[in-house]
């Protein structure tokens, strides 16, 4: 049975190492065999779109994704000692991370990738893609190296303050949070033009149905949050 693990937050030292290697061997051990069982089940609870290992404190080179777009080829995978063969372009957007939670910020990425590893089971696997898909796997391949998104980002800021709306998904959060908005001076201006992606630009959102992800897949304004 998988279960849900702990992911830790930003400020635990596991996020900040160089993971490991995946030894071949490792892939018959079960406990490695249910690693990735609870980081699958981890993920969709969260939820997110991916996950990597040091994210459940295991400071290991294997991540999971699962766009969770009706693609096929945007999950379910795990890739296990992952590289990049293909870096092409660039593209700025938001991101979100289950280790930073409820903050999205902006950072250039490469608009497409090719990643190649090994699955589970020790099969050769090669993904390929652009947009959100590619975004989320250079995220993960980040993790692996000790990186965080927000290391790189401009304008890190909490997810409610690019969602004008969302005050009412939350009836009385208004009161918890007196003079919020004079925390962030000029924000508005700031993104100024923006306000048609923003309801996207939400790191729960894009869990809530393939209207989004599509959206997302254009590789325009959504966030990953993995
Ligand atoms: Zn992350």
């Amino acid at each position: 049975m998988p279960y849900r693990r702990e992911i830790v937050r930003d400020g635990h030292p596991v996020l900040r190492k160089v993971a490991k290697k995946v030894h071949p061997e490792e892939l018959t051990d079960p406990l490695f065999q249910q690693l990735i069982d609870d980081m699958y089940l981890t993920m969709y609870e969260a939820p997110g779109i991916g996950l990597a290992a040091p994210q459940v404190s295991v400071s290991k080179r294997v991540f999971v994704v699962d766009l969770q777009d009706g693609d096929d080829s945007h999950g379910p995978f795990e890739v296990i000692n992952p590289k990049f063969t293909v870096t092409e372009g660039e593209v700025e957007s938001s991101e979100g991370c289950l280790s930073v939670p409820a903050m999205i910020g902006e950072l250039p990425r490469f608009e497409r990738v090719t990643c190649v590893g090994i699955d589970r089971r020790g099969q050769k696997v090669e993904h390929s893609g652009t947009g959100l898909f590619a975004r989320c796997l250079q995220h993960e391949m980040h993790h692996l190296d000790g990186t965080l998104y927000v290391d790189l980002a401009k304008d890190v800021r909490p997810v409610e303050s690019d969602r004008p709306g969302s005050e009412g998904d939350r009836p009385g959060s208004e009161g918890d949070r007196p003079g919020s908005e004079g925390d962030r001076p000029g924000s508005e201006g700031d993104r100024a033009g923006s306000e048609g992606a923003t309801p996207d630009a939400d790191v729960d959102a894009m869990e809530r149905g393939r209207g989004d992800a599509a959206v997302a897949d254009r590789g325009d304004s959504s966030p990953v949050s993995a």
